[in-house]
Order: C-alpha cells, then sequence, then structure tokens
C-alpha cells in the first residue's frame, strides 16, 4: 500500500436491491491488509451481512458518528480483481441492478463458503505390524479400543483413511490421538480429488484436414489475431458445417500464445459430446458444470485463476471465470436463451462477455446455425465479423424436411401423435438399424384437465396457468410454482365424472412409442426424466451404444448432439412455440427446428425429418423445410423493423408484481405516465396485464419499453422508481427474452 493512502473507511456493495454502497470504518489491525475486491462481514441493520470492498473513501458518506466498524475481513488476498469490479459495476448500471447483486454472480458458492479445502484424514503406522499386535495384546485389556484399532492397523499397507479404520476397529477418533500422542502411528491432512462421481468422457482425435471453409474462417481468425485487441466474429454455420472443429483450432492458436480460452455453452449438462472433444484436444481443460460439488467448484475456480487451464467450458456463468488472460471466448449457440439470466443480476452471458472481452483485448467468436436477428445485425452493420460454413462437413447435404399436416391427419380419425408417415418412417429405420430422434416441446403427460360439459378447466390455484399431469408421478403439477395435486377423478366443478385429459407432453408420447416399437427401445429426455446425477451421460451412452433406438425429448434433444447413425428425426408438434405471446415466437421456433432437424443425417447414410404441424402455411414452416435462414431473417427483420422491435431498438421490460392487483396495476400505471412525460422518443407498450396475470399468487402487470438506442433506455429507466411501494415490487429486465 502506498504510504500516503490513508484507509480508515471502507466503500461496500452489498448485495442488496439498493443502489447505495455503505461505508465502514475499517478496524486498524486490518488496514494494512485489507485490499479492492475482498469481502468483508459487516453490520446492516440488525444483521451481519457479507459485502465486497469496493474503495477507501478519504471521509465516509454519513455522518462520522454513525459509522460502524467493519467485523471481519475474509479473504486475502481478495478474491475479485480490478477487471470483476469493472465488468460489475457495468452490469449493475445496464441491467440496473446494485453493484453488490452482480458482484455476488461473479464467485461460485462453494468460493463465497470459504470451505477449507476439501481433506480426508489419513493414518500411517509408524511400527511394523508385529510391534503394532504386541501393543495391541497389552493395551487389550486396559484400552480395548486402543487395542481393536492399532490391530486394524497392522492389517493395512501404507496409510489407510482414518474414517475406514475406524469402522474397522469400531472407535472413534480420540483413540487416534491417543495413538498418535504415544508414537504409534501418523495423522496426515489429504487433499482429496474432485468429484469422482463426474468422470467426463475424453474423446481423443487429432485435428483433421480442414475444409476449405473452414480454412477461410481460420485464417480470418488469424488475421485477427495478428492484429491483436479486442474483435467480434459471428461465425454461421449450418449444422454440422465443423464449428466445433473451428473453436478446437481456434482455441490452440491462443493456447500456444500463452493465453486462455472460455467457451460458453447453453447448458453445460446437455453438451457432454462437446465437452469430451475439447478434453481429448487440451490436457488442461476445466469444466464448470452445474452437477459438480461446491467445493470441486471452488478447487476449478483456484485452479483457472492459477493459471493452471488453457480452456473453461461452462454455461452463463464461466464468463466470469478468472483466467488470467483471456484472449478468446467462444459463445456456442449465441442465440440460445439460456444466456439470460432469470433473476437478478438478469445479465446475458454473452453480450457480458463481449464487454469483458473488450476491457482485457480479447477475441470474441459466437458461433451458430441460426444467429440471433441481433448478432445478425451487427455483423451486417459492420460491428462484428460475419464468417460462414455454408455447407455441412464431407459434402453431406442437409436433411429433406417435409411437413405432416395434422388437420388433414386428423379427419381420418387418427391419433395425432404419431402419424402413419412417422410411424413408417421410424420402422423403416430401426429395421436398417438406425435410431430415430423424436422431439416436442412439452413436459408430463397430458398438459390439460377440462370438463366438456360445465366448461372447468383446471388451473393453479396460485397461477393463471393449467396444471400438468404427469402419470409417472400420479399428480397434477405447475410448471411454474411447482404445486402438486390429487388428479381429479370427478370434474371439480360440477361433480360429474366426465372430466378429460388432453393435450401430449412428452410423458404421454413416450408411452405411445412403447406401445408400438417396445418400451425398451425409447429413452425419453426432459427434466423430469433427468433427475439425478449422471443421467443425461447415462442416456446418452445408452443411445450412443445403441442400447436405445429412439430418443424422445423436449428440447434437451435439440441441441448439439452427433449421432452419425440417426437417419430421421421426427417433430411431434411443431406449433408448441409458435403461438406464444412473444414477439420472438417465429424466431425461437425457426431456432429450435432448424437446430432438431440438423441432428439428421449427420453421418454417412444420409438422413430425413418429419414435421407434425397444424400451421403447414406458416412461413416459419415452410423456411424450416427450405433450410433457408436467409428468408427467415429477411422476412423477421422486416417485421421486426415494421414494429420498432430489437435490433431496431432497445427493449426493457417492467414487470410489477403484488398481492393486491389494484396496487400493482395503479403502480404500473403510474410508472408508464412518468415514463410517457418524460421521454417522448422511448415508446411504451402498456401497462398490461401480463400475459401470465399470476405467479404465485401475486398479480403481474408489465410495460414494455422501446428506445432508439441504449442511452435513451437507460435514461428513463433511470428515471422509474424502484422503490418497493404498497407491497408491490418491481422487475427491471433490461433487453428482456421472457415476454410472459
Ligand atoms: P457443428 O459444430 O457445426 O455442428 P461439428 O464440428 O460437430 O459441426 O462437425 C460435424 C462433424 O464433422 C463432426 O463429427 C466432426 O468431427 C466432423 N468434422 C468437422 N470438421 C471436419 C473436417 N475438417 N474433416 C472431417 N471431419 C470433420
Ligand atoms: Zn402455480
Amino acid at each position: 500500500m502506498p504510504a500516503n493512502e490513508t484507509r480508515t473507511y471502507a466503500s461496500v456493495a452489498l448485495n442488496v436491491p439498493l443502489d447505495s454502497l455503505f461505508d465502514y470504518r475499517i478496524p486498524e489491525p486490518l488496514r494494512d491488509e485489507i485490499e479492492i475486491g475482498a469481502r468483508v462481514r459487516v453490520p446492516f441493520g440488525r444483521r451481519e451481512m457479507v459485502g465486497y470492498c469496493v474503495g477507501f473513501p478519504a471521509a465516509p458518506g454519513i455522518a462520522v458518528e454513525r459509522v460502524k466498524d467493519l467485523h471481519q475481513l475474509l479473504d486475502r488476498p481478495a478474491l475479485l480483481d480490478e477487471r470483476m469490479l469493472k465488468l460489475t459495476r457495468w452490469m449493475a448500471s445496464y441491467y440496473c441492478c446494485s453493484w453488490g447483486e452482480a458482484l455476488d454472480a461473479v464467485l461460485p458458492a462453494g468460493v463465497k463458503k470459504r470451505q477449507a479445502a476439501r481433506t480426508v484424514l489419513m493414518v500411517a503406522a509408524l511400527h511394523e505390524a508385529p510391534a503394532l499386535r504386541r501393543a495391541a495384546d497389552e493395551l487389550r485389556e486396559r484400552a480395548p479400543r486402543q487395542a481393536r484399532t492399532l490391530t486394524a492397523l497392522a492389517a493395512t499397507h501404507g496409510e489407510i483413511a482414518a474414517g475406514d479404520l475406524l469402522d474397522l476397529a469400531e472407535a472413534d477418533h480420540s483413540v487416534l490421538a491417543a495413538l498418535e500422542r504415544d508414537g504409534w502411528l501418523k495423522l496426515r491432512r489429504q487433499r482429496q480429488a474432485n468429484d469422482p462421481s463426474l468422470e467426463f468422457r475424453v474423446d481423443h482425435s487429432d485435428p483433421p484436414p480442414l475444409t476449405a471453409d473452414q480454412r477461410k474462417v481460420l485464417d480470418r481468425i488469424g488475421a485477427a489475431f495478428d492484429r491483436g485487441g479486442f474483435h467480434v466474429a459471428l461465425l454461421h454455420g449450418v449444422t454440422g458445417s465443423g464449428k466445433t472443429e473451428v473453436y478446437l483450432q481456434a482455441l490452440d492458436r491462443v493456447v500456444r500464445g500463452g493465453r486462455q480460452g472460455i467457451v460458453l455453452v447453453p447448458e453445460i449438462a446437455l453438451t457432454p459430446q462437446t465437452v469430451a472433444r475439447f478434453r481429448g484436444r487440451f490436457d488442461r481443460v476445466c469444466v464448470l458444470h452445474s452437477e459438480l460439488t461446491e467445493s470441486a467448484r471452488r478447487d476449478q475456480w483456484r485452479a483457472i485463476r492459477a493459471g493452471e487451464a488453457d480452456v473453461v467450458i461452462g454455461a452463463r456463468s464461466a464468463v466470469f471465470a478468472p483466467v488470467p488472460k483471456l484472449g478468446l471466448l467462444i459463445v456456442d449457440e449465441e442465440h440460445e436463451t439460456t444466456f439470460k439470466q432469470a433473476n437478478a443480476p438478469r445479465y446475458h452471458g454473452r453480450d457480458a462477455g463481449i464487454w469483458r472481452a473488450r476491457q482485457e483485448g480479447a477475441l470474441v467468436l459466437l458461433g451458430s446455425a441460426t444467429p440471433s436477428l441481433e448478432s445478425l445485425h451487427n455483423a451486417r452493420s459492420g460491428k462484428y465479423e460475419l464468417l460462414e460454413l455454408p455447407r455441412r462437413v464431407g459434402g453431406r447435404p442437409l436433411p429433406p424436411v417435409e411437413i405432416l399436416d395434422l388437420s388433414q391427419h386428423i379427419e381420418k380419425g387418427r391419433s395425432p401423435l404419431l402419424s402413419r408417415r412417422l410411424r413408417i418412417g421410424i420402422e423403416t429405420a430401426l429395421a436398417k438399424g438406425e435410431q430415430v430422434i423424436l422431439f416436442l416441446n412439452r413436459r408430463g403427460y397430458n398438459t390439460h384437465v377440462h370438463c366438456p360439459r360445465c366448461g372447468f378447466a383446471l388451473k393453479c390455484e396460485h397461477c393463471s396457468v393449467s396444471l400438468i399431469f404427469h402419470r409417472a408421478a400420479a399428480a397434477t403439477r405447475c410448471h411454474y410454482c411447482g404445486a402438486q395435486a390429487e388428479p381429479p377423478k370427478v370434474c371439480p366443478g360440477c361433480n360429474l365424472p366426465n372430466v378429460k385429459y388432453v393435450g401430449s407432453g412428452t410423458e404421454r408420447v413416450e408411452e405411445e412409442i412403447a406401445k408400438v416399437f417396445g418400451a425398451g427401445a425409447v429413452a425419453r429426455m426432459d427434466r423430469d426424466a433427468m433427475q439425478g446425477v449422471g443421467k443425461y451421460q447415462e442416456t446418452l451412452d445408452d443411445f450412443r451404444d445403441g442400447k436405445t433406438k429412439i430418443l424422445l425429448g423436449t428440447q434437451m434433444v435439440a441441441k448439439g448432439l452427433d449421432f452419425p447413425n440417426v437417419t430421421l428425426v421426427g417433430v411431434i408438434n411443431a406449433d408448441v412455440s409458435l403461438n406464444l405471446p412473444d414477439f420472438r415466437a417465429s424466431e425461437r421456433t425457426f431456432q429450435l427446428l432448424a437446430q432438431v432437424a440438423g441432428r439428421a443425417g449427420r453421418g454417412d447414410r444420409g438422413g430425413r425429418v418429419i414435421v407434425q404441424t397444424w400451421s403447414p402455411d406458416h412461413p416459419c414452416i415452410n423456411e424450416v423445410v427450405g433450410h433457408d435462414y436467409a428468408s427467415f431473417a429477411r422476412r423477421e427483420l422486416e417485421e421486426r423493423r415494421r414494429c420498432g422491435y430489437p435490433p431496431f431498438t432497445r427493449l426493457a421490460r417492467l414487470l410489477y408484481e403484488g398481492k393486491k392487483p389494484e396496487a400493482v396495476q395503479s403502480a404500473c400505471t403510474a410508472a408508464v405516465d412518468a415514463i410517457k412525460s418524460a421521454c417522448a422518443e422511448v415508446r411504451v407498450l402498456g401497462p398490461a396485464l401480463a400475459p401470465i396475470e399470476r405467479i404465485k399468487g401475486l398479480t403481474r402487470w408489465h410495460a414494455l419499453l422501446k428506445a432508439p438506442d441504449s442511452a435513451r433506455l437507460h435514461k428513463v429507466l433511470s428515471a422509474v422508481d424502484r422503490r418497493k411501494q404498497a407491497g408491490v415490487e418491481l422487475t427491471i429486465d433490461v433487453d428482456p427474452v421472457a415476454m410472459l
């Protein structure tokens, strides 16, 4: 610390939704030790909280006599560096949260808990076995537990874990202390390795000779490296065009240059294949996996910070990985909405990553077969470089997509789940020893329970949504609040036994498929079926090994899977996401269908896709048939421009929630009135009831702000009153991806 700097006070950011920082007096002994970015324990109201020291003001922001002492310094040295402080401060201002909330998102829970590194106590004998046995004989009467312990120890070779030894001897820890004191054994703490439950597969592969397209793309990336500094490229490559290979080779170059790479994937648990490919090419890969225990994550985090990882792979929050020298940030499937965090800080991993890369002079590579319209727009306007892989590797064609009109089909009185064409398609594929992926983006067995006689429809008590019937759980469930109830046998409205269960989810389709092709042939992959560590890997391994022939699931089966033996992809009902009240419904549908269609025909046997739909004439469906991203983008951009939606405007959503409907409505209305008079260039949609009017018993009103640019959006947002009033809570979502 420079001698002239006085550290009497610390400014502390707390994880509370309040804009201000809080000043504390630093106790004398800590003044030489505390650093910016360190966590401190401070009194706050009547509680104690952990916060982050973000500055040393010369004078406190409140009267000196009211300043309290901070209680404890938790990190020496500080966990967060200047880079993370800057990034989080930007996040706080851009995403309208407090600095403390943003800071708290950066550190994994295991790091914050500051547990001692996970260790096991090992016991080593200090004498040969015969001497131990003689000692045991002498102790038998006086100290039987010590005697049993020495006997057990004599039977082991070398070291044994203390827990195991005590189990064998039926003794407790006090015995070990006594025996150590008397010089019979030695105790030693040993650091335990990472979770043994999470052994990832490694797919070793040598870099293949590149295709001409890949070569061109990598040359351009190489040129950007040579120029040095911050740069963003959008890699638009059709499914199976070899994007992952481009990532691998670009990373190789970064690593050889002594820098590190971060790879963001939409959901780490869903991408074991991708992870295996990275592990096969690089020795020092850290995977920030959601199934890791806290202590394992902490170990990873430390290794990353120490520069022991060349490549870090993880979901959204891996963007905060403390690599010492970021060279390349890759965002795979950059269009995915899972990169946006649903609670504060509501940051987008891609956008936070681009901000970070700019600060650190790194390269960013955004990859997708169906880029978000925001990124496409940025590429076309010259903000990003556009790189393209328009063909599949090895000259493989994109699979032909056939549309099956469900309305035609239902007239013939058949089940709309499995059309004749799809069933025959599956039969044919299986007969040839090939495999099938089926997609339906709806969980559960039946999606609606209603009474045709009195019109009753079963809804959640707390939320304005239908309850979903889950057959395996023998319950109806709310997918928003988790409430669970017994499925009614008689109509709760009219008490007559004619209640109907309709609308099919994955569970129902699985049953139907099992009926036709046998239960052993099909595996279901959705959030309900994938409970438990390692379940994805197991399901995917079984499918890869051919133990299961048909993989059925929600969007979990749409992403990233590369199974060359899959020759048929079936979409059970393409309309699920098409009619959502969201201006991105069409974009989502196109992306999902293009993604899932891309799972077919990745091997030499070719492939086809059958899409069942009630809306065969929807332009989006036709663009999927033609693998026509260009037409889709043209039409959709046109629409967005006409209606003033992104990428032509910047959005923020204000969501007001509270128990009293009138109070919520008036809070939302008052805010909208204030905004309208504050800035004429910002258009406001609303106030209106949110599409889901009630969740967890809270009434929801919202308004959507459309601004010509981010500066004007934030000018308006800074004027919005964020205090909780009359039991109404405000959520500000900047660049929202959820409109419900
Ligand atoms: P994407 O990520 O665009 O879907 P991948 O990188 O997974 O594409 O490539 C699709 C398949 O082609 C993979 O099985 C991959 O191993 C293979 N592949 C990629 N590049 C090459 C290449 N240059 N030569 C041969 N095979 C390749
Ligand atoms: Zn509910």
